[in-house]
């Protein structure tokens, strides 16, 4: 029987999910991939096989689904009855965005490394009860099969500690207040792509731009994080979908201290209520409503968007002693050939010379030959990545 890995990625009200196979060697391919969405208001279940082709997409009944638990358990039972006795699951592997101090690398899962990751809720709110909502449902469907949490945080442990610090009092340090950064599984997974895509670069200064829903860069020096845009939270940096990115803690006291907001409401605010949506008028907080749309407000959040990325290559360049490539990936980054334009005109200081038709292919370098510092598409690939280190442990 060949061997599989799913790998899950569980939000508020969804959960996506990918079966890497094992092919004839020792690599991992995607076999098929799918989505419960709606969990606990109208649960969408559907999947595709690796090349497109639909598999199945139904509506369940709302007493049917419950929650992750019973999402879950309707994603097994499908698994067993796609895959009959063809394939057998040797681990699970979860994207888990928080892993503290404690987890430089994914880990199997137990009852007490569950409680620990529990620790982690209140640094991760949006994201991080979720995550581990979807290992207590596999955990409890599958008690079996190994349970690995691969981690957002993990690529960036180790950096150079001024890079991690906060000019807070010492004691916060100790507490754990450090800028931990994220959306490490796809810097990893860059780092490896340009290792084979661009080997030239893979030992050169890189900052890598991910430009989703959630966005953050990545210096990468020698294929290792050297530092990040986001912090102690998936707050910090970059204006985001709905996140505010960076700004100065004296708003968070003015709104707390005159506006008579409290805590939740902040959070509501900061996570869910501003970036492109809040600066767009409530219009979008997707790129692609944003860059059709003619209001200007609309044009304001994405000049904003491109102005920050620009303000941070900056920075991140002269923190890491100079720029050899800058490379674009998820959703936008991948995407938009708009946005990679503008952010590429914005930095004019880098001298970076754009191939308007290679930037319109949105694939590998899309910049000319003489151009340096470089420019580069490259998809990320997070799923693969969990796997992979899933696989490792589980020593598949
Ligand atoms: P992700 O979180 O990586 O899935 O990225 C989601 C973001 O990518 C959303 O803001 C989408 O609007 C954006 N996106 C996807 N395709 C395009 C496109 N062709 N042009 C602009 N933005 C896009």
């Amino acid at each position: 029987m060949q061997k599989a890995i799913l790998v899950l990625n569980a939000g508020s009200s969804s959960i996506k999910f990918s079966v890497f196979r094992q092919n004839g060697g020792s690599e991992l391919e995607l076999d098929s991939k799918g989505q419960i969405e709606g969990i606990g208001v109208r649960p969408r279940f559907s999947a595709k096989s690796a090349s497109g082709e639909k598999l199945i997409e139904e509506e369940w009944e709302k007493k049917e689904s419950g929650g992750h638990g019973r999402a879950f358990a309707n994603l097994a039972a499908w698994l067993k009855g796609h895959y009959q006795d063809q394939v057998e699951l040797a681990a699970v592997g979860h994207r888990v965005l928080h892993g503290g101090q404690e987890y430089a690398k994914p880990i199997r899962v137990d009852a007490k490394v569950m409680e620990k990751l529990r620790s982690f809720i209140s640094l991760g709110p949006l994201h991080q009860p979720n995550n581990l909502a979807g290992i207590d449902a596999a955990m409890e469907e599958t008690p079996e099969i190994p349970q690995i949490a691969c981690f957002d945080t993990a690529f960036h442990r180790g950096r150079e500690p001024v890079t991690d610090r906060f000019a807070l009092p010492r004691k916060y340090e100790d507490l754990g207040v450090l800028r931990y950064g994220f959306h490490g599984l796809s810097y990893e997974y860059i780092a490896r792509a340009i290792g084979e895509q661009a080997p030239h670069l893979a030992d050169k200064r890189v900052v890598v731009a991910h430009l989703g829903n959630g966005s953050s860069m990545c210096a990468l020096k020698n294929g290792r994080s050297y530092d990040t845009t986001m912090g102690f939270t998936a707050l910090d940096g970059l204006c985001m979908g709905t996140r505010t990115g960076a700004i100065d803690a004296g708003v968070l006291l003015w709104l707390l201290q005159d506006q008579g907001m409290d805590a939740k409401q902040i959070e509501t605010l900061l996570y869910k209520e501003s970036g492109l949506l809040g600066i767009s008028g409530g219009l979008s907080s997707d790129m692609r409503d944003l860059l059709e749309s003619d209001d200007p407000k609309a044009a304001d959040a994405v000049e904003f968007f491109v102005y920050r990325i620009v303000k941070e290559l900056g920075a991140l360049t002269a923190a890491m002693g100079g720029l050899d490539a800058l490379v674009f990936t998820a959703g936008i980054g991948e995407n938009s050939a708009e946005i990679r334009k503008r952010v590429v005109e914005r930095a004019s200081a880098f001298g970076f010379k754009l191939d308007a038709a290679a930037n319109a292919n949105g694939r590998g370098c899309i910049t000319t030959e003489s151009s340096t510092p470089e420019v580069w598409v490259i998809p990320t690939n997070e799923e693969l990545m969990i796997a992979q280190h899933a696989a490792n442990i589980v020593g598949l």
